[in-house]
């Protein structure tokens, strides 16, 4: 069965078997680096709103007690371009202090987010601070930053779907498709 794709919707990047295969891997590595970790001390802390649907996946294929957490971030108006400023909507409700926290984010551009997220909780010294990131656009990177655990490499292109949106909109699609730039050129 072949359903049809949204018309502002370019090409399917990552179908649904590549994502749930990669997100298996990458909480199989998770559970063997956190095992024997006590469930109150290991954190996964969720960006809002684009790691919802990734974190959810990857927390059910966990081995390993843990707790989960959200912390809510804007760095993009309601468009697609980068403004290099990060604000804090939600903070976690977790004390981060002693805890292993491990930071699980859609997408990582230019770097300022999670450079942003790892200044803010290294400050409340947890026991150790990790970052689990779906996709990487290394061609956009602007700051240097270490990703712990990624999933994919990918091109250019702005990608929706799989917790990733273009104006609220494509979040729910099983799969990571390219936006036609028709979408969200105006
Ligand atoms: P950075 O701070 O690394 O430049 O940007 C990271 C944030 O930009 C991500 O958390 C995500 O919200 C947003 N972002 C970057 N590229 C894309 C993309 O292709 N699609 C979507 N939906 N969001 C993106
Ligand atoms: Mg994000």
């Amino acid at each position: 069965m072949t359903v049809p794709l949204p018309n502002s919707v370019d090409y399917v990047l990552l179908d649904e078997d590549t994502i749930q295969q990669r997100v298996q891997a990458l909480a199989d590595q998770i559970s063997d680096d956190y095992a024997g970790v006590h469930h109150e001390n290991f954190v996964l802390v969720g960006v809002l709103k684009g790691a919802f649907i990734f974190l959810a996946d990857l927390a059910r294929r966990l081995t390993v007690p843990h707790c989960v957490d959200f912390i809510a971030l804007s760095s993009y108006a309601a468009g697609a371009e980068a403004s290099g400023t990060v604000r804090l909507i939600m903070d976690t409700r977790t004390n981060l202090t002693g805890r292993h926290v491990l930071i699980v984010e859609d997408i990582i551009d230019a770097g300022y987010t999670l450079d942003y997220l790892q200044r803010l909780f290294q400050a409340r010294h947890p026991a150790s601070l990790r970052s689990c990131v779906l996709l990487s656009k290394p061609e956009r990177r602007e700051i240097e930053f270490q990703v712990d655990y990624l999933g994919f490499e990918i091109p250019d292109v702005w990608v929706v779907g799989y917790g990733l949106d273009y104006a609220d909109h494509f979040r729910t699609l099983p799969y990571i498709a390219a936006l036609k730039p028709s979408a969200y050129q105006k």
